[in-house]
């Protein structure tokens, strides 16, 4: 399973492919996956620049199938989101995650770890009993616990979006809004929701230095998070230059390649930056 530690999907199966409108086939092959454990976690580093420690790890999942062959997300995540799969993976991510926050609490080391939570995960009543059952039970201190949600989630029903970010704020975890500034955001809609944290989209940072229209709005959105006490977070961050201007910007939280793809977790140990520990 050479293919497990490079963040490549080439070895993607023919046989998913050709079956990519069939989405009863997919949803059957989701079903297997879930009994037969097929899901994974990978971890992708969360560093900040100004020290070059990791400060955390967003967890990413994969599906490893039994001829070895890796399907990226963004294929059957849509499907396992249809058909309310989702919800029962989800699950197993966030008791995933949690033990992965607790061996790392239990080595000492003070770090924050994300895990992506989709639409239906989000608006489901008991995502924030599960959440505390899951943290109480795995040990995991809620505190270094962050929950990304997307800014599509939080429109349609604002008011019921509202109520459940507050819940799940009181089990005293961290919000954090990805792929932000791709949605249909305002700073008076950002305002009413109780986040801590911004994640700017890839789609910005991609093209600096060439880009300075991104980099313009990539500059505002840092300086909007300072003015509104958010936490900000470079994603998708490639080359030496990007890291620069983010420096040079004030936003000292970055992922991407130019630091590490997302890993699994025993490949983590062989990264060359030192950890914040007790
Ligand atoms: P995302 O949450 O925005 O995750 C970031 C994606 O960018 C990941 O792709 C990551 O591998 C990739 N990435 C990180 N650094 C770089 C970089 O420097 N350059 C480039 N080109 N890409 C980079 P991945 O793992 O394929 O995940 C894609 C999407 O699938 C995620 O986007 C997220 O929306 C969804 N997803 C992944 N894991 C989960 C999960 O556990 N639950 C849910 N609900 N969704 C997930
Ligand atoms: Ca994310
Ligand atoms: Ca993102
Ligand atoms: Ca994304």
């Amino acid at each position: 399973a050479k293919a497990r530690g490079k963040n490549t999907y080439h070895f993607f199966s023919q046989e998913l492919n050709d079956a990519a409108n069939d989405r009863l086939h997919i949803e059957n092959q989701l079903r297997e996956a879930i009994r037969e454990q097929q899901f994974l976690l990978y971890y992708q580093p969360k560093i900040d620049i100004r020290t070059n420690e990791v400060r955390g790890y967003e967890t990413l999942l994969r599906w490893l199938r039994p001829d070895n062959t890796m399907v990226p997300p963004l294929k059957f995540i849509p499907v396992a989101e249809s058909t309310g799969l989702i919800v029962q993976i989800g699950e197993w991510i966030l008791w995933e995650a949690c033990r992965f926050l607790a061996r790392q609490h239990a080595r000492g080391q003070l770090i924050t770890v994300s895990v992506n939570l989709s639409a239906r995960q989000f608006t489901d009543q008991d995502l924030p009993g599960l959440v505390e059952r899951v943290l109480k039970r795995t040990g995991a201190l809620a505190e270094y616990l962050i929950l990304e949600i997307t800014e599509s989630m939080l429109m349609g029903d604002t008011d019921a979006a509202i109520t459940q970010l507050n819940e799940l704020k009181r089990l005293g975890l961290a919000l954090s809004i990805d792929d932000f500034g791709t949605g249909y955001s305002s700073l008076s809609y950002l305002k009413r929701f109780p986040v801590d944290e911004l994640k700017i989209d890839r789609s910005f940072v991609k093209d600096i230095p060439d880009d300075k229209n991104d980099m313009d709005i990539t500059a505002a959105i840092i300086a909007m998070a300072q003015k509104m006490d958010l936490r900000v977070v470079a994603e998708g961050v490639e080359t030496a230059e990007q890291v620069d201007f983010l420096l040079n910007n004030a936003c000292y939280l970055v992922q991407g390649y130019y630091f590490s793809m997302p890993l699994a977790e025993q490949e983590l140990s062989r990264l060359n930056f030192s950890v914040v520990s007790q």
